[in-house]
């Protein structure tokens, strides 16, 4: 037994891999995660740990982990104050994990633990990052898989680092990809886009996302839109040039078109009618000066927030974790 930072003893064996899962109202896949992960990782052979990341569940999953705790010794637990969102719950899972890499998983496992060996071999072939590869998801509407395909060719036009489509977070990742990625000082965090700024050698392996086990999915569309926005706005200021651009071409189509009306006054004699074109023209540049102002208004929201300097997510209790692996370096 050893001591970490808060005194208290804790098991001197570091795992080799952490699982990391955010998790916010999933007690009905619960009782059905935890023997499938017991299984598979008993096929890896590696000793690990699963950071169940609370990121404030309105249902007693927190309390059926504390107890499946007994069964399961592998489990730890990391409780945030309230609900955060499942990227500020990523970052508190990653910041405590204690593995030589770390692997991310949904708690609904749409993301198959199975695929979880082939990944561990692919890390130990000697890549940083394994990515999981979307090939077929079932259970999710068209309307979501049109969006996310012209969501991520959008995001990949406009950011300078690829961020490969049909990827979520599900992903392997080694410890000195995960030091990369942590200290990425920004609050404002999307995953995906950070594990992507920081590269390192990857491998892409492809995999059938099934549907959620139970229960329901947490986004909604509101919620899809503001992280897709979140994503573009992080990775690029391409749409401040385009709001530049937008201005330039309406204020050619005004120019021209206030030359159209001299032409027009000097050639057929002077007219005052014109008034439906008069108010198609100012709501026309109203809209765009609009537009231009809620881009400028998102970055410069998005300076506010990292401004301020918060922490990205409170920690409310912990169960037998280690911050940022102490146990490894004590
Ligand atoms: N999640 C979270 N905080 C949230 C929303 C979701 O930790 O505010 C977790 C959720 O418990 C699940 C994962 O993020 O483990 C993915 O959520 P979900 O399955 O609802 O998303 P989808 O798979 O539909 O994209
Ligand atoms: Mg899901």
């Amino acid at each position: 037994m050893i001591k970490n930072s808060s005194g208290y003893s804790v098991e001197a064996e570091v795992p080799v891999i952490s699982l990391v899962i955010p998790i916010y109202n999933e007690r009905e896949v619960l009782p059905v995660c935890l023997p499938r992960l017991d299984k598979v990782m008993r096929e890896v052979g590696f000793f690990f740990e699963a950071i169940f990341v609370d990121d404030g569940s309105k249902d007693d999953g927190y309390e059926y982990l504390v107890e499946q705790s007994r069964r399961y010794s592998w489990i730890r637990l990391v409780r945030l104050s309230r609900n955060f969102g499942k990227e500020a719950a990523l970052t508190a899972g990653l910041d405590y994990a204690a593995g030589e890499a770390v692997v991310i998983l949904d708690a609904d496992l749409q993301d198959p633990p199975e695929c979880i060996p082939k990944m561990v071999e692919a890390w130990r072939a000697g890549v940083d990052v394994v990515l999981m590869q979307r090939r077929t998801r079932c259970g999710e509407s068209w309307v979501k898989r049109a969006s996310s395909y012209l969501f991520y060719r959008l995001l990949n036009r406009l950011s300078d680092c690829e961020i490969p489509a049909d990827v979520g977070d599900f992903r392997l990742m080694s410890r000195r990809c995960l030091q990369a990625v942590l200290e990425l000082p920004e609050r404002n965090r999307y995953m995906k886009g950070l594990f992507s700024w920081v590269g390192m050698p990857t491998e892409v392996i492809q995999y059938d996302r099934g549907a959620r086990v139970a229960g329901k999915t947490k986004w909604n569309y509101a919620g899809l839109i503001g992280l897709a926005m979140e994503g573009i706005t992080s990775f690029s200021i391409a749409p401040l040039r385009w709001a530049a651009v937008m201005g330039v071409f309406s204020a050619i189509f005004g120019g021209g078109f206030g030359l159209w009306i001299i032409f027009k006054a000097m050639v057929f004699g002077a007219q005052v009618a014109g008034y439906p074109s008069l108010i198609a023209l100012i709501t026309c540049l109203g809209g765009v000066q609009l537009i231009t102002f809620g881009i400028l208004g998102e970055y410069v929201g998005k300076t506010y927030l990292e401004a301020k300097r918060r922490p990205i997510y409170l920690v409310r209790e912990v169960l037998s974790a280690v911050r940022g692996g102490e146990a490894a370096s004590a």
